[in-house]
């Protein structure tokens, strides 16, 4: 057998005004053929398990290119073009095979296309013909179109948010491939849609259950070969954007309808239930500044730079200067002129700044503020799990009581080794106000004296029911209150 993979994944947040060009792919991940690391990315497990899977099975595996862009706007339409037919070249030069095995994300849009992924999966079908199989894995913050539902045999979904199981669903995949290329198996694919937008976490119920029953519904049938929910994601304004369920049967398309259908109900009436209870931000700064001990952490959970947002906004340090908040460290402000003047006028300088939310609308107002310069630098990175996250060079400037961290690579809030760092130690603060949705969570919470989930602003579009989407269907939840009455 001869299986071709490959990878072609960011996630576009459409109303990000950060574009994404040929160099963002080359500062996350770009490896040509036969060069991707042993370790996996998030959207690159298919090529590293395919490794391990065809060398058992005495197999080849003809690797394509594999190219991941951290979470920004819209991919630069030349950009998607050539990393596409790189891909496609490959496959060609690589012909015949037997299948074609790719790791996805799903959510990507690039200027000219709202469906990059059809377009590509359509493509790689036109090379191989329509008796070839070809499958991906997928991140659940993706649209599931009808045009890749058409071009692909199957598709495996990450199950858990934080997204923990990529390598375990990349095996899944793998086997649910060798078992169709050994004749064990006849995959066949059920598809539901949901007709709702939410937010998932499985971190807590009702999805933490809900999930769990997945593993126990596949544990518990051999035919039922794979069960995945697509989340979808809202900030993506696409027409197929939605939630839908994918079951995937030993040819059984009864059963895979039924139970696809079964799940997707389930999901629709538990709409609404599934998303962190959050504050706004006055009540967030009362809460924080009322607390009897520190670090009381903030996370504003909108302006997650992992979710495309620039992280530039303002919105809650403005409450907290408003209400002449001491003792508070902000990790991080996007501002990468502003980190320029602190570098030109060097450590403990004292300069007019304006700094912050420049670079979207409902992010706030930049802050003018005569600062001190207290640290500055170059290249910085904070902790994340086993490894480095960077946050490029970066300034820490001192006002008021409240010391700002303004860095020049977009990065979400990790871990509180972001302050340290910089010179501030996290444990001293009264309050630290991140940016970050759900990831910090691990690791602050081994230092929050307690912690305060704050949806401020708009920098992400987190109100479907108000978003002023252009191209995403009106037809679900929350657009309309019962998408399936009538
Ligand atoms: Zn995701």
């Amino acid at each position: 057998m001869r299986v071709f993979t490959a990878a072609l994944a960011t996630e576009t947040n459409t109303f990000s005004p950060i574009s994404i060009d040929r160099k963002a792919f080359e500062a996350s991940l770009y490896a040509p053929p036969g060069q991707h690391p042993e370790t996996p990315t998030l959207c690159s497990a298919p090529i590293t398990i395919g490794r391990r899977v065809t060398r058992e099975l005495g197999w080849e595996l003809i690797e394509g290119t594999a190219a991941w862009a951290d979470p920004a706007g819209l991919i630069n339409r030349q950009t998607y073009e050539s990393l596409r037919d790189e891909i496609l070249g490959q496959l060609k030069a690589a012909m015949p095979v037997d299948a074609v095995v790719l790791g996805l994300h799903g959510a990507m849009v690039a200027q000219g296309y709202d469906d990059p992924e059809g377009d590509f999966l359509t493509r790689v079908r036109d090379i191989v013909g329509p008796d070839i199989l070809i499958c991906a894995e997928l991140d659940p913050h993706s649209h599931f179109t009808a045009k890749r539902a058409a071009a692909g045999n199957f598709f495996v979904v990450f199950k858990e948010f934080p997204h923990t199981d990529f390598v375990e669903r990349a095996e899944d995949l793998w086997r649910i491939a060798v078992d169709q290329l050994t004749g064990k198996a006849r995959p066949v694919m059920s598809v539901f849609d949901c007709r709702m937008i939410d937010v998932f976490p499985t971190s807590q119920d009702p999805m933490r259950s809900f999930v769990n029953r997945l593993y126990a519904l596949e544990k518990s049938d051999p035919d039922l070969l794979s069960i995945s929910i697509i989340h979808g994601f809202m900030a993506g304004d696409v027409p197929e954007m939605g939630t839908k369920v994918i079951v995937i049967t030993n040819d059984d398309k009864a059963k895979g309808d039924a139970l696809a259908e079964k799940l997707g109900m389930e999901l629709f009436s538990m709409r609404g239930t599934f998303m962190v209870k959050q504050l706004d931000e006055r009540e967030a700064v009362a809460k924080a500044l009322a607390a009897p001990k520190g670090p009381v952490v903030i996370a504003d959970v909108w302006d997650n730079p992992g979710g495309g947002t620039a992280g530039d906004a303002t919105v809650i340090l403005a409450e907290l200067i408003k209400h002449d908040a001491q003792g508070v460290a902000v990790g991080t402000i996007w501002d990468p002129i502003a980190v320029q003047i602190c570098f030109a006028a060097g450590e403990g300088a004292e300069i007019a700044l304006r700094f912050g939310a420049k670079s979207a609308p409902f992010t706030g107002e930049p802050i003018d503020k005569l600062v001190k310069v207290v640290r500055l630098v170059r290249n910085a990175e904070m902790r994340f799990g086993e490894s480095f996250a960077p946050f490029g060079d970066s300034a820490v400037i001192a006002f008021d009581g409240f010391e700002v961290i303004l860095n020049s690579t977009r990065a979400q809030s990790f871990d509180p080794s972001l302050f340290s760092v910089m010179g501030i130690d996290p444990m001293q603060q009264k309050i630290l106000l991140i940016k970050s949705t759900n990831h910090f969570y691990d690791s602050f919470s081994k230092i929050a004296s307690e912690i305060i989930y704050c949806s401020a602003g708009k920098p992400y579009p987190n109100t479907p029911a108000t978003t002023p989407y252009r191209k995403a269907r009106k037809d679900i939840w929350p657009k309309v209150e019962n998408p399936f009455a009538g």
